[in-house]
């Protein structure tokens, strides 16, 4: 994989671009993907971002989201764009089997393949050009500095902004991670500089919820939170009956894996939801337990440090009792 910043010289020519990210696209996959989409556009480039799957309806205030094609939903056209397409940027994820049933066709394509992305392990290999940065507090910075780096900071107008600023909120845990450097906090001084208001996108991010996703987690944590104080770990099975009652969709729960978090002393929350075809985990751990070795030993998984996901195909009740079984072989890294 040659360094991203060869590929700055040739942004200005027109061309017809794809891209992509990982499935269920979160605030940084999706505000990454249309922060270049409205830049890349301005080159006079054609320019398409396609989504693995569905995102969070919550997520459709940002500007460009309407265009987004989502490639379970409309394969023919996905395929039409990916393959007439010279360049394809696969941002917020670092190995093709993120995109799911995109997978395939992902590996397929001889066109040139951009990897930006702040993910641990990228499959460099699989991409021609790129940049992948596990200190980056989260992809959008990297749209950031890509626009910036490649002397285009003129060409950020509020779009740009908007998307920047949702998935570096996101990803930061508005501000707390210690991903949240002082160039995280430059950036957004120079965003707030060009005109971006802030707190729009807050509330669209944090008070755009319906009544039966509070209900929901109201309920879970309720029912269906186990804290083992002798392992300082919280942990959370949500079973399909419960996503049935509630009427949960793509994106509704996150956010519930951090509420076991603000119990004092817990070093580590899991939580897992009973999907239909699998198993979904979430790690978050604070300090010095790396979530990303622990979902990549266990449960096929990976991601960051602080924050990472894994995946199963058995049951809820058998992951559960593997997890119970893990926390206890890492118990000293617990304590
Ligand atoms: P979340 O728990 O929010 O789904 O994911 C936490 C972090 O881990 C995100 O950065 C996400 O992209 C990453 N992640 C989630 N699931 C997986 C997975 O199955 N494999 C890998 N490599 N990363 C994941
Ligand atoms: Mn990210």
């Amino acid at each position: 994989m040659k360094p991203i910043q060869e590929i700055y010289p040739q942004l200005a020519q027109p061309r017809n671009v794809a891209i992509t990210t990982h499935q269920k696209p979160d605030a940084d996959a999706m505000g990454s993907s249309l922060a270049l989409f409205h830049f890349l556009k301005q080159f006079g480039d054609n320019v398409t971002v396609i989504s693995p799957t569905n995102w969070a309806q919550w997520l459709d205030w940002m500007p460009g989201c309407d265009e987004v094609i989502d490639f379970e939903f409309n394969p023919a056209k996905a395929n039409e764009m990916l393959d007439s397409a010279d360049w394809l940027f696969c941002l917020d994820f670092n190995i093709f089997h993120r995109t799911k049933t995109m997978t395939e066709k992902l590996k397929q394509l001889h066109c040139t393949k951009i990897l930006i992305d702040h993910h641990r392990e990228p499959d460099e290999p699989s991409f021609d050009y790129g940049i992948s940065d596990y200190g980056k507090s989260s992809t959008c910075e990297m749209i950031y500095d890509l626009i910036t780096g490649s002397g285009y900071a003129d060409k950020i107008n509020e779009a740009i902004s908007e998307c920047i600023y949702a998935g570096v909120i996101a990803d930061t845990g508005s501000f707390r991670f210690p991903s949240s450097s002082s160039s995280v906090h430059h950036l957004v001084a120079d965003l707030k500089s060009r005109g971006l208001q802030h707190s729009k996108i807050h509330e669209n991010l944090f008070d755009n919820f319906l009544e039966n996703k509070l209900r929901f987690t109201g309920h879970v944590l309720l029912h269906r939170m186990q804290v083992f104080y002798d392992y300082n770990t919280a942990l959370v099975a949500v079973p399909k009956s419960d996503l049935l009652k509630y009427h949960i969709k793509t994106g509704d729960t996150e956010g519930l894996v951090n509420y076991p978090q603000t119990i004092r002393g817990i070093k580590l929350v899991a939580m897992v939801i009973d999907r239909d075809e699998e198993r979904k985990w979430s790690f978050r751990s604070k300090g010095d337990f790396d979530c990303n070795t622990f979902a990549r030993k266990y449960f096929e998984g990976g991601g960051h440090f602080n924050a990472a996901g894994g995946r199963t195909t058995d049951s809820l009740d058998v992951t559960v009792q593997k997890f119970k079984e893990a926390i206890k072989e890492n118990k000293s890294l617990l304590q």
